[in-house]
């Protein structure tokens, strides 16, 4: 569903991401793990059209990212959602109109239809009881779990989550985690950057190593966390766990 090749890419004249290869099949879920600054981000940005690559590219569902075409990227990235560390909510608009916003005005669906999937959507992810309630007067895990709501009002095909619990206090957590948990039982593709490592261990079909914008290696989390191939990946699991 997504192929990455040979991707190399630059803020500037400076090198964050080389030789990445790595391909996702349909409900696969795949974990980015690393030190701080080794490129997951960046990868993310890549994947989402943000950021083109120097060289190398980005398949999805089998059509090439082509940089140079926003109407194209913009049609490729429709099947995208992301969400990242912090929500970014429109703190002007209710719980529900959050969710149906982006449908309703980018992708032109009809509202009823809409209403109806956000009401689902947040009922779902737990947040059914506060659709009319204000981003403000929500907490940061409630928040969070509507933005996974509104990114999956997109009926992407694929998720991409960057860090979606690093900015929570550690008790609210776990929710935002049962949430994730929610999406692999139901077969969505998701790609994954997450310091909560014993979520990784649980929830991957296979984790990737990153440090200094390459992949060191990657394999199931039992071959990745009991039996790391490469010293590098040794001392971070090492430190980690
Ligand atoms: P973290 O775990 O802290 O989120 P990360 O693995 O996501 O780290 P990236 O954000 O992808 O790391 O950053 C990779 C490298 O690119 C770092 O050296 C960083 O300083 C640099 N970088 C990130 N964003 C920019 C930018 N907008 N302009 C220039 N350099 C950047
Ligand atoms: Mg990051």
């Amino acid at each position: 569903q997504l192929e990455i090749h040979d991707l190399k890419a630059n803020y500037g004249t400076h090198t964050v991401l080389e030789r990445i290869n790595l391909d996702v099949e349909k409900g696969e879920i795949i974990s980015l793990i690393g030190p701080s600054g080794s490129g997951k981000s960046t990868l993310l940005r890549v994947l989402m059209g943000l950021l083109p690559p120097i060289s190398g590219g980005v398949r999805v569902d089998g059509r090439s990212l082509d940089y140079a075409n926003p109407a194209q990227l913009r049609e490729i990235r429709a099947s995208m959602a992301i969400v990242f560390q912090q929500y970014n909510l429109f703190q002007n608009m209710s719980v529900l109109e959050n969710v149906c916003v982006a449908p309703v005005k980018v992708q032109r669906r009809a509202r009823k239809e809409v209403e109806e999937l956000a009401v689902r959507l947040l009922t779902k992810v737990g947040m059914g009881n506060k659709l009319d309630a204000y981003p403000d007067q929500l907490s940061g895990g409630q928040q969070q779990r509507v933005a996974i709501a509104r990114a999956l009002a997109l009926q992407p095909s694929i998720m991409l989550l960057d860090e979606v619990t690093a900015a929570l206090d550690p008790e609210l957590v776990n929710e935002v985690l049962d949430t994730v948990r929610m999406l692999a039982a139901d077969g969505m593709t998701l790609f994954i950057v997450s310091h909560e490592m014993g979520f990784v261990r649980e929830v991957s079909s296979k984790v990737v190593f990153m440090d200094g914008g390459h992949i060191v290696e990657s394999g199931t989390p039992r071959e990745l966390f009991d039996n790391p191939q490469h010293a590098r990946t040794r001392e971070f699991v090492g430190k980690i766990l």
